[in-house]
């Protein structure tokens, strides 16, 4: 069970990823996945496609999304799984939560203009397949075209990030409104990549504690954005609180990302994987006998 390949966290055009809900499908498919989920930041309008391409590659599916959470001043993101896409509850809340990046856009194009950086959320909105969704990681690609940087590794070293030219607070979703969002939709909150946030330990304490008691019931383990010395560190937090332990590339770009899809590491044998808890809400593919 822990074997399984699978990979529950990836972008595609509908957030900041530059590849289709059907590419990255049959990308997955092609690297060895067999349980899949796209997880665009804030916006579920590519799950129909994802799910309908899982389902043609032979994929099993399992509906995703990474909502964009503030919790004692930092950005924290929260994976939902196996949700039902058309609850109204989370659709007016992911809505809720889009809004104001387009105007947070114009804040960070005006703060790059300082330094002399200019036509910033022009450049930017070129790269946004969704309008809607404009992010960080578009304003990157354009300081890569532009030549400010050599890669977007080192645009988020010098740019957009706290105390760096174009970086703009930004207050997102409660972390208590994004889980209930998910579990009321029939799905499982996940905290996404913990070892990325800046938190202290009583702070990260917090963030475990209150997330179970909205009723989050899961951890990324084995991520992209994890060492393995991180995933080992995890894997204790998901025993000590007794969270299922989640497994994704967090893919977003042929040419961006270091962890391929489905190329990760297995979860940990002793800890529980989210897809067990989850087995009624996955879209099965079709066995071959069935086609
Ligand atoms: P946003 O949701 O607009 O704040 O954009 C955040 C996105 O920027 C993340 O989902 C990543 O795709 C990308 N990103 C890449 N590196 C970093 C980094 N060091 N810090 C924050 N975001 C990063
Ligand atoms: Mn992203
Ligand atoms: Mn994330
Ligand atoms: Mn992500």
């Amino acid at each position: 069970m822990n074997t399984l390949n699978a990979d529950l966290h990836c972008h595609s055009v509908i957030s900041d990823g530059t590849l289709t809900p059907e590419e990255l499908a049959q990308r997955a498919k092609a690297h060895g996945v067999t349980l899949w989920a796209l997880t665009d930041h804030d916006e579920i309008g590519g799950q129909a496609r994802a799910a309908a391409a899982a389902a043609a590659c032979g994929l099993d599916y399992l509906t995703g999304v990474e909502i964009s959470v503030t919790f004692l001043h930092q950005t924290v993101h929260i994976i939902g799984l196996g949700f039902d896409v058309h609850n109204a509850a989370l659709t007016v809340g992911l809505q809720q939560t889009r809004d104001g990046r387009s105007q947070r856009a114009q804040e960070m194009a005006a703060d790059l203009a300082r330094i002399g950086i200019r036509g910033a959320f022009e450049g930017a909105l070129k790269y946004a397949g969704n309008p809607n969704l404009i992010s960080r990681t578009h304003f990157a690609r354009f300081l890569v075209e532009t030549g400010v940087c050599k890669d977007t590794y080192e645009v988020f070293r010098k740019y957009l990030t706290e105390g760096k030219p174009g970086f703009v607070e930004h207050r997102w979703a409660n972390l208590k409104d994004a889980v209930r969002w998910i579990t009321q939709a029939g799905g499982m909150a996940v905290i996404a990549h913990p070892a990325r946030y800046k938190f202290s330990a009583n702070e990260e304490l917090a963030l475990f504690t209150e997330f179970k008691g909205h009723g989050g019931l899961g951890v990324e383990v084995v991520t992209g954005s994890h060492s393995s010395a991180e995933s080992t560190s995890y894997a204790a937090t998901a025993l000590e609180f007794g969270l299922a332990a989640s497994r994704g590339s967090d893919f977003h770009s042929p040419f961006e990302s270091r962890t391929e899809l489905g190329a990760l590491p297995d979860l940990p044998t002793q800890l529980t994987p989210v897809w067990q808890l989850l087995a009624e809400r996955i879209q099965r593919a079709a066995t071959p006998a069935q086609v």
